[in-house]
């Protein structure tokens, strides 16, 4: 028997690696829905190419441009994202989006029991003590997407969780871990976008170049792993090859290694258990110089700290950083503000907030949505 997949945000990087593993090595996969924010001209050639019972528009002014199949039913909005994400004959959801949005389908899935490959980790970040208790009430699991997370998923399989002592999570420093503070200024949202090790979406792009991405990433981990930040350690690895790595109390290191490619945690987050061949090409050790590591310079990269500090915080701090950061990142990416700028509009905005402790879904999304506001007024100003 085949098994049905649903892929939310089959037009971004995620969904496109995703689907050009189902044209190889995940032929056992049937697509039975697919969802694009507005890329409405991929979305009609994917359609026509997997036949989904389903496809979704988040922006219904684009479903005109779809046109019409007739073995698909199209679907539009939040509410189309919704009843695709918990489809009864869906076996796996692939939450391929970027940004707050992917949290409302996030919870449609998890409470239709799915078992979910989660890339969207703002939606962890945003509301992870939510997401826990929707996760224990519904049996619904998540398998980690994010390639740092799926190492440590890796790495954690067949331990005991009481033996780690912490988790070192990688990352390669982004396009200026050599650039001085000053000089950050002047970066323009082309040299931003042009990150030394992985080929990814725009937003996460810059996330990792002002060092943001990795601050998501120990929030995502927290709630993931159900381990305090006191025990998520994050060194620079600018050759992207070991992903991240558990230690254990006796010091034992276990890491898992790879050419950078997300087609890897990709699969392995469908997969697993099981694993399938001929997708990641053969490592040799002998042509790998070198694994380098270093610290991150918290002065220089404040989006990081900031984004520590919220997760510290909890209760609707993170989905306020996550907010103004999404909104700053939008501007810089039209050039309407400066690559520096960046963390100077999130600390802001956390600064202004006052936080209400276990959010409801309903707190952190009009947290979210008030954030938008006041960046998108600051920079109109
Ligand atoms: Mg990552």
């Amino acid at each position: 028997m085949k098994k049905n997949i649903v892929i939310i945000g089959s037009t971004g990087s995620i969904g496109r690696s995703a689907l050009s593993l189902f044209d190889t090595v995940l032929k056992d996969f049937n697509i039975l829905a697919l969802s694009a924010n507005e890329n409405a001209a991929l979305l009609k050639k994917q359609i026509k190419k997997y036949r989904p019972r389903y496809a979704v528009i988040s922006a219904p002014e684009k479903a005109a441009k779809l046109g019409k199949f007739k073995n698909t039913k199209i679907l539009t909005g939040i509410d189309g994202l919704s009843k695709i994400a918990s489809l009864k004959s869906a076996d796996t959801v692939l939450m391929g989006v970027v940004g707050a949005t992917g949290i409302i389908p996030l919870i449609s899935a998890i409470r239709a029991g799915k078992k979910i490959a989660l890339a969207n980790k703002e939606s962890l970040v945003i509301a992870g003590e939510l997401i826990k208790k929707e996760l224990k009430k519904s049996g619904a699991r998540l398998i980690p997407v994010d390639s740092e997370h799926s190492a440590i998923f890796q790495a954690l399989t067949g331990h005991k969780k009481e033996y780690v002592k912490r988790f070192i999570i990688t990352a390669s420093g982004g396009p200026f871990k050599n650039v001085k503070k000053e000089k950050l200024k002047k970066i323009t949202p082309e040299q931003a976008l042009n990150h030394p090790t992985w080929k990814m979406g725009k937003k996460i792009t810059i996330d990792s170049a002002t060092l943001m991405n990795k601050g998501l990433e120990v929030i995502e981990a927290h709630y993931l792993f159900d381990i305090p930040y006191e025990k998520i350690d994050v060194v620079i690895h600018p050759q992207s090859v070991i992903h991240s790595m558990v230690e254990y109390i006796d010091g034992s290191i276990i890491a898992q290694l790879s050419h950078p490619d997300m087609k890897l945690p990709i699969l392995y987050a469908l997969t697993f258990p099981e694993r399938k061949k001929g997708v990641i090409k053969p490592m040799k050790f002998t042509q790998l110089k070198k694994l380098e590591f270093s610290r991150i310079d918290i002065n220089k990269f404040r989006a990081f700290k900031l984004a520590l500090a919220a997760g510290k915080r909890s209760g609707t701090m993170p989905a306020v950083m996550n907010a103004a950061n999404e909104a700053a990142v939008s501007a810089f990416l039209k050039k309407r503000i400066r690559f520096s700028d960046i963390p100077l509009y999130i600390e802001r905005a956390m600064k202004t907030h006052r936080v209400k402790k276990n959010p409801t879904l309903e707190d952190v999304l009009k947290a979210d949505l008030n954030t938008r506001k006041k960046v998108e007024e600051e920079i109109n100003a």
